[in-house]
């Protein structure tokens, strides 16, 4: 029974000269890739170039600062409960005094972490934030990683901060490596 009509007989006959010799068939891939080569580029030079991804795509995400540049996130642990992966947790700290324009609400999340290889990008701890606190960019993949230790990210790499190198757009390839090179601690209380 022909399940589509795609299929094709399959042929024993024996090659031609021609075939044999594979001269026409190399010359016909060269045709090809010079016809490709003056053609429109369809790839870009990621990551310095980016390509719009449209305005539903979830990439990485990001813990929002309010106007004031205070933390919005007031851990109330709504994105934790509502993630399907079980990717979120967190720890929940008072705010001191003298600590209001550090944080928003008189709770914040003195350690707010996403474990990377669960998360599944859909979204839904965004949807269930009270606090407009927490949104996953529209612009930016998650960078790659290769090892297990860079799999959970803290508010070091989540929290909108200048100083954070996935959220600064101008980082050079030298200030990178430095901030490799002293590895990245997360201190909340001293982010601003
Ligand atoms: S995007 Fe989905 S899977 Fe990822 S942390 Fe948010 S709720 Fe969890
Ligand atoms: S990000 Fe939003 S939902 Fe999650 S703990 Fe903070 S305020 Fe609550």
């Amino acid at each position: 029974m022909q399940l589509t009509n795609r299929s094709k007989q399959v042929s024993n006959k024996q090659m031609t000269f021609a075939e044999r010799i594979y001269l026409p068939a190399i010359a016909t891939g060269l045709g090809i890739t010079i016809k490709h080569f003056f053609q429109k580029k369809v790839t870009i030079q990621y990551p310095e170039v980016k390509q719009f991804l449209g305005p539903v795509f979830r990439g990485r995400h990001v813990l929002k600062r309010d106007e004031q540049g205070r933390e919005r996130c007031t851990a109330c642990g709504l994105c934790a409960v509502a993630c399907p992966a079980e990717a979120i947790s967190m720890v929940a700290a008072e705010r001191e005094k003298g600590e209001e324009k550090l944080y928003r609400e008189e709770k914040y999340a003195a350690v707010y972490e996403i474990n990377m290889l669960r998360c599944i990008f859909c979204g839904l701890c965004e949807e269930a934030c009270p606090k407009q606190a927490i949104y996953l960019r529209h612009d930016e993949f998650v960078p790659v990683f290769t090892e297990r230790d860079q799999v959970v990210w803290g508010k070091d790499l989540l929290a909108e901060n200048m100083n954070n190198r996935y959220l600064r757009k101008a980082w050079t390839k030298e200030e990178a490596h430095e901030q490799d090179l002293k590895g990245v601690e997360a201190e909340p209380r001293t982010q601003l």
